[in-house]
């Protein structure tokens, strides 16, 4: 049966995470990426069950006493974050590859549920760099920047945890260096064995 993979990518915040897998969901490629419940505000142009799933704590809390999440955590400013399962399981029974945004708080739960989940870590060039990038993007006060580049060396430190990593300096270099993952992983023998199956039998037959 087709059976798409699970990637995690996690980055600081201005990395440049949203706007790799914005790019690579341009890819001819089947790929999907899920989207989190926050209970954080909606940022200007944020689209509710497209960016995000814009939820009050109430209603957040409730989704966790109803076991719809994979994996949730508190990641800044005392906000929730999760990923709900449904959508997953459904994308990756049809053979699409599915993408999870998430912090390395998320990335360790999943890596108990889902064993195979390949995950990926975006470095930024310098600190310097990460700074002007989340300036740059206009989107987050003065206050939420500072707390931001506050948490970057500690999601950072976490990089170890992780099967990849890219330094997103050269945006079509970052760009081309997951591209490269994603074809590596779609070439290992157990989902070739899958994929080629019928030839396999065919070339194998005595
Ligand atoms: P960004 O870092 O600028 O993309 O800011 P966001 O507000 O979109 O994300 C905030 C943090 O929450 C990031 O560290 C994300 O990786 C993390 N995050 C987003 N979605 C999820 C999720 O579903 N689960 C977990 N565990 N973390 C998430
Ligand atoms: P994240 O999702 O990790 O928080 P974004 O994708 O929102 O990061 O990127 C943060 C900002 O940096 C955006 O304004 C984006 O256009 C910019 N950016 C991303 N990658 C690069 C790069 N390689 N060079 C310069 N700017 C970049
Ligand atoms: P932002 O507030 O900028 O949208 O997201 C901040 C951080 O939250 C990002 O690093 C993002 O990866 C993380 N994040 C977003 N959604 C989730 C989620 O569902 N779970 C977890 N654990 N982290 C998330």
């Amino acid at each position: 049966m087709a059976q798409g993979n699970l990637y995690i990518i996690s980055a600081p915040s201005g990395a440049g995470k949203s706007s790799l897998i914005s790019a690579l969901l341009k890819d001819n490629h089947k790929m999907k990426v899920s989207v989190s419940h926050t209970t954080r505000s909606p940022r200007p142009g944020e689209v509710e069950g497209e960016h995000y799933y814009f939820v009050s704590v109430e209603q957040f809390e409730q989704l966790i006493d109803n076991d719809v999440f994979l994996e949730y955590a508190k990641v800044f400013g005392g906000n929730y974050y999760g990923t709900s399962l449904p959508m997953i399981e459904k994308s990756l029974a049809q053979g699409i590859d599915v993408f999870l945004d998430i912090d390395w708080q998320g990335a360790q739960q999943i890596r108990e549920k889902v064993p195979d989940v390949k995950s990926i870590f975006i470095l930024p060039p310098s600190l310097v760099e990460l700074e002007r990038r989340l300036i740059g993007r206009g989107q987050d006060s003065e206050e939420v920047i500072l707390d931001r580049m506050a948490k970057a060396q500690d999601e950072m430190s976490h990089y170890t945890e992780y099967d990849y990593v890219v330094v997103n300096d050269d945006f079509e270099q970052a760009l081309t260096d997951i591209r490269h993952i994603l074809s590596a992983e779609q070439l290992k023998t157990r989902t070739q064995s899958l994929r080629y199956q019928g030839l396999i039998t065919e070339l194998l037959a005595k």
